[in-house]
């Protein structure tokens, strides 16, 4: 049955089981063009958590664009580099900048930069201020977008059995927009801002163990909502095409569920 844009995703979610749509849609290791899946939104609507799970159940890789951004911020705090005045060392540092990705066993990544482990070093507070900031020249966004699809294409081991995977299911601002214009299946999630600040809030307890207060992380997202949305070059918009989702009262499985489903129903529209 054909997928209608007008039907809720919840009634498409009832008619086919997410397991069942999973084992359909393995991407085959010798498939020409990636599989991509992408899931834009703004901070705090759960889209890590989403897409981790969502590439599980698909069998490919999960890839967090915001980690690309975030990696060029850290090194330039390192690098005494000031986010909004050294434009032009940030292009260069963005250009060569040596970021790995390795997945988890546990869905997740590990991000080394110059072979350092800098996974929780990147989720400050003080590091996620300089990505928006340093994400605002086009310049950086033309280096991190070619960074972001040499990712996409590339084959990797499945840590849990050490399979070779291709395919993704990248999140960010731009994904469905700028980077993978074409791809086939793409989300938009939006939620609640109170509740986007109470997840970013117990996000950051979970890192760093201290809750910050709800007033100062609200206030944190608001700056970076603005910058994210009215920057000139790849700001963030609900794509073309994408399927908007609000989770401010869905779970993760429920919204994986029912994308599996989307996908599923549009896979096999095509394949007709
Ligand atoms: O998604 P996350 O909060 O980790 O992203 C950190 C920052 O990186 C965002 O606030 C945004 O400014 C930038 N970003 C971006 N484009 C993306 C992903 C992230 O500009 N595709």
């Amino acid at each position: 049955m054909p997928w209608k844009r007008n039907q809720s995703l919840k009634a498409q979610g009832s008619r086919l089981k997410g397991k069942a749509a999973a084992s359909h849609l393995q991407p085959r290791a010798s498939s020409p063009k990636p599989f991509v899946v992408t899931i834009d939104g703004p901070a705090g609507v759960g889209k890590s958590t989403v897409a981790k799970l969502l590439a599980q159940r698909l069998g490919v890789m999960y890839l967090d664009t915001g980690a690309t951004y975030r990696s060029l911020a850290f090194a330039a705090v390192r690098g005494d580099l000031n986010p909004i005045t050294d434009r032009s060392r940030l292009a260069v540092l963005a250009r060569r900048l040596r970021l790995v990705l390795q997945p988890t066993p546990e869905g997740g990544l590990r991000v080394r930069l110059d072979g350092v482990d800098i996974t929780t070093h990147i989720r400050t507070e003080e590091v996620s201020e300089a990505a928006a900031q340093v994400s605002q020249y086009p310049e950086i966004r033309a280096a991190m977008v070619r960074l972001q699809r040499r990712l996409a294409r590339r084959a990797w081991t499945d840590p849990r059995n050490g399979m070779i995977r291709r395919g993704v299911v990248v999140e960010g601002r731009d994904t469905g927009s700028v980077v993978f214009p074409q791809a086939p299946y793409k989300f938009f999630l939006d939620a609640d801002p109170e509740v986007r600040a109470r997840r970013r809030q117990q996000e950051l307890e979970r890192l760093y163990g201290s809750r910050p207060p709800l007033a100062q992380v609200r206030e944190q997202l608001h700056f970076r909502d603005g910058l994210d949305r009215h920057r000139r070059v790849g700001p963030l918009v609900k794509p073309a095409g994408a399927i908007a989702v609000n989770t401010t009262h869905r779970g993760a499985v429920q919204i994986v569920r029912l994308m599996l489903t989307y996908i599923h129903q549009r896979k096999s529209v095509s394949s007709k």
